[in-house]
C-alpha cells in the first residue's frame, strides 16, 4: 500500500500533560483513505488534522452506518513506543464492518496504517504516568444518496489523542445502576460490533443513572431481562466464591480486547474463569450471602475500572466493603505492566514500533 505523506506547515504546541483529559486534544495528523467499488481502498494518505466535508446526504449522517476502534499508543520507559494487541482491533473492526455491510480492510494494508500514523505522531505519545496516545480508527458510509441500500463508498480515518491518567486520584471503585428499563443490544442486531448507533441507543440510560449518582449502569440481555452483559462501555467480571465469572459472548455483547486479556492471564495463572451466563439473580444472591468477593468492568480506557456499589431495583449491595479487590489490583498491574512495557511480556502481546 502507498501512503502519502503531507506533513503540517504549522505544528502544535504539544500540551501540559496534567492538563489532558481524554479525546479533547488532537495530534497534528491523521490518517485518510476512501473505498469504492471500481478502485477498492485507494488514496491513503496522512495529511494535517482538519475538517472533513461531506456532502449532506452522506449515509452516515442519515442511517448510521458507522464503526470505530479504540486502542492506545504506550510510551514505554526506555522511551520506544508500543501498541497493544492492534491485530485484535483490526480483525474487530472488519467484524464490524461486515455486520453493517461496510468494505472491510486487508489486515496488512489496515496495520500499516496504523503503524504509519503513529510514528508520524510518535512525538505526541505522552511520557507521564498512565498517559498514552488514544488512537481511534474509524470507518463510514459516505455515498451521497438518500437511497437505502448497501454502502458503496466508504472513508477509513485514524485520529489520534493523548490522553491523561484514567485514575489521577488513583483507583476508585465506581457505582454501577443495574438497567432494568433501556436495553443495550438484542441477539441478532449490533451488540458484537463497535458502531456509533450502539451508543447512542444507551444515552438515555446512562444520563438516567447519573442523575441518580451512579457512573454507569449494567446491561441486562434484551430479551428476557435476566442475564448481566456488560457494565456501560465496558466488559464486566465478578469474583463468585473462586470462580471468576464473566458473560458468554451470545452476540449481543462487544468482544473486549481487555476482557480476552484478562482471561488469558487469569487462566495462565490457574484461575478458574468460566465464560458462561450469570443471571441477575444469581449475582443479587451472590451478593446477599457474601460469595460476591469483587466486580469489575475491563475495557481499553480505565483497563480495569474496580465496582464498589451495585443498585438493582431500589436495593443496594456494597463490593468488597467500596474497595478494590485484590484480584482486581492485580490484573490492573499485570495489564498496565505489560502495557507500559515495565513488565515482561510474556504472552507477545505488544507491538513495538
Ligand atoms: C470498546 C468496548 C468495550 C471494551 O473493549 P476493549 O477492546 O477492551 O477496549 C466493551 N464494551 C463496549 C460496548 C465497547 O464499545
Amino acid at each position: 500500500m502507498q501512503i502519502r505523506i503531507e506533513k503540517t506547515s504549522n505544528p502544535k504546541a504539544k500540551p501540559d500533560p496534567s492538563t489532558l483529559g481524554f479525546g479533547k486534544i488532537f495530534t497534528d495528523h491523521m490518517f485518510l483513505m476512501n473505498y469504492d467499488p471500481e478502485n477498492g481502498w485507494h488514496d491513503a494518505r496522512i495529511v494535517p488534522f482538519q475538517n472533513l466535508s461531506i456532502h449532506p446526504a452522506s449515509t452516515v449522517l442519515h442511517y448510521g452506518s458507522e464503526i470505530f476502534e479504540g486502542l492506545k499508543a504506550y510510551r514505554r520507559a526506555d522511551g520506544k513506543v508500543q501498541l497493544f494487541r492492534p491485530l485484535e482491533n483490526i480483525r474487530r473492526l472488519n467484524n464490524s464492518a461486515e455486520r453493517l455491510c461496510l468494505p472491510q480492510i486487508p489486515e496488512a494494508d489496515a496495520l500499516e496504517a496504523l503503524t504509519t500514523f503513529v510514528k508520524t505522531e510518535e512525538a505526541w505519545t505522552p511520557s507521564a504516568e498512565g498517559t498514552s496516545l488514544y488512537l481511534r480508527p474509524f470507518l463510514f458510509g459516505n455515498d451521497e444518496s438518500l437511497g437505502v441500500h448497501t454502502v458503496h463508498h466508504a472513508l477509513f480515518i485514524i485520529i489520534a489523542s493523548p490522553v491523561g491518567s484514567y485514575y489521577p486520584e488513583g483507583i476508585n471503585p465506581v457505582r454501577i445502576m443495574i438497567e432494568d428499563q433501556d436495553v443495550r443490544a438484542v441477539r441478532g442486531g449490533t451488540g458484537y460490533a463497535k458502531c456509533g448507533g450502539n451508543y447512542a441507543a444507551s444515552n438515555r440510560a446512562g444520563e438516567r443513572a447519573a442523575q441518580k449518582g451512579y457512573s454507569q449502569v449494567l446491561w441486562l440481555d434484551g430479551v428476557e431481562r435476566k442475564y448481566i452483559e456488560e457494565v456501560g462501555a465496558m466488559n464486566v467480571m465478578f469474583l463468585i466464591g473462586d470462580e471468576v465469572v464473566t458473560p458468554k459472548l451470545t452476540g449481543s455483547i462487544l468482544p473486549g480486547i481487555t476482557r480476552k486479556s484478562c482471561i488469558e492471564i487469569l487462566q495462565k495463572e490457574g484461575y478458574k474463569v468460566s465464560e458462561r451466563l450469570l443471571s441477575v439473580d444469581e449475582l443479587s444472591q451472590a451478593m446477599k450471602d457474601g460469595t460476591l468477593k469483587e466486580a469489575w468492568g475491563c475495557g481499553t480506557a480505565a483497563v480495569v475500572s474496580p465496582i464498589g456499589e451495585l443498585l438493582y431495583k431500589d436495593q443496594k449491595y456494597i463490593v468488597n466493603e467500596g474497595k478494590i479487590g485484590k484480584l482486581t489490583q492485580h490484573l490492573y498491574d499485570t495489564l498496565t505492566g505489560i502495557q507500559w512495557g515495565k513488565t515482561p511480556d510474556t504472552f507477545g502481546w505488544t507491538y513495538q514500533l
